[in-house]
């Protein structure tokens, strides 16, 4: 499969007491073999809320009203519990911000990491010892038989999110899901992170949804980008076109805020005036049209699709910036 996954026209609503509420509309994406893309927005606009998506990792009152997922062509709208189970971690795996709540903090990591091998794979204790030990080493752990017997809290941030990725990596997955994996970090261990990310794309061909708020993580190891808003796609396009030539007045505004990535390390943070929309009030026409110094009538009155231009460059906007910013 040249695509790993897909999401097609998915639109996702909470059942509430007070009616339903469209929490992700006419979503489509896909994720190709040995990528990593990107998904970019302000918290509140749908990114982790897609990722739990794809695991079926969804609320009870969570309803797919319209479209659908496939994983390797099969799709997983009527997919069980079971089936669901044998996904997750094996097809696909997860990682977090904060690795500190997903680990158990009584058992050492190494036995941790084996416990994946006792559920999912039938070899023996030897075996299981030598791959959990060649795992740490894959993931840049030093003294690993050391290492095995350490427990969370023994670990720095950076080191137990290296831990993380190792129980990601343990059933060779086709596709990674890290959401915000790096937000607790320090700068330094951040980029440490991103690499080891993208070693892991170059050397397992693996496919990686990275979920961020931050354009810099995006600058830094995403192939391709999709800009999220309100629960809907506002651009999709290689990572190079869309920091040079945004096309969409919200990735301009995401990209003025984040004055590392201007080089400008005085720059003004610059947010983007005003809040995102309460899913449950969400403003006629673009949604984007209350925040935007570009509104006109037509998009108070009417959403715009996502659309290709003539470079395969997509965004969904009635007025498109021309040309690059910078
Ligand atoms: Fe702004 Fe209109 Fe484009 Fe929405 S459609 S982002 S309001 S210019
Ligand atoms: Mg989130």
């Amino acid at each position: 499969f040249s695509t790993i996954m897909r999401i097609d026209k998915l639109t996702l609503s909470f059942q509430q007491a007070s009616g339903s509420v469209t929490a992700l509309r006419n979503v489509s994406l896909q994720l190709k073999k040995g990528e990593i893309l990107g998904l970019v927005g302000e918290s509140g606009s749908g990114k982790s809320l897609t990722a739990l998506s794809l695991m079926k990792l969804l609320p009870a009152n969570a309803r797919f009203d319209q479209g659908d997922i496939e994983l390797e062509g099969i799709s997983l709208k009527h997919m069980s519990e079971s089936g669901m189970r044998s996904i997750r971690g094996n097809t696909v795996s997860m990682i977090f911000q904060e690795p500190m709540t997903a680990l158990n903090p009584l058992i050492p990591i190494g036995s941790q990491i084996e416990e994946l091998f006792i559920l999912h794979k039938k070899i023996g204790k030897k075996e299981r010892r030598r791959k959990v030990i060649d795992l740490l080493i894959s993931v840049g752990i030093s003294e690993p038989e050391a290492r095995f017997r350490q427990y969370p809290f023994e670990l720095s941030g950076g080191m137990r999110q290296r831990v993380m990725i190792a129980m990601a990596l343990a059933c060779s997955p086709k596709m990674i899901i890290a959401d915000e994996p790096t937000t607790a970090l320090d700068v330094t261990i951040q980029a440490q992170i991103l690499d080891l990310l993208k070693d892991i794309k170059r050397d397992y061909d693996t496919s990686i949804l990275l979920i961020t708020h931050d354009m810099g993580v995006i600058a830094d190891a995403a192939d391709r980008v999709a800009v999220m808003y309100a629960g809907q796609l506002m651009e999709l396009a290689a990572v190079d076109d869309l920091l040079e030539s945004p096309r969409h007045p919200y990735t301009v505004g995401l990209l003025n805020s984040i004055p590392n990535i201007t080089g400008d390390e005085q720059a003004e943070l610059n947010t983007i005036p005003g809040i995102v929309p309460d899913l449950k009030n969400l403003p006629s026409g673009c949604p984007f049209h209350p925040r935007c110094t570009y509104a006109t009538d037509r998009c108070r009155e009417h959403n715009p699709e996502l659309a290709a231009d003539e470079r395969g460059h997509y965004v969904a906007c009635w007025h498109p910036v021309e040309g690059e910013i910078r």
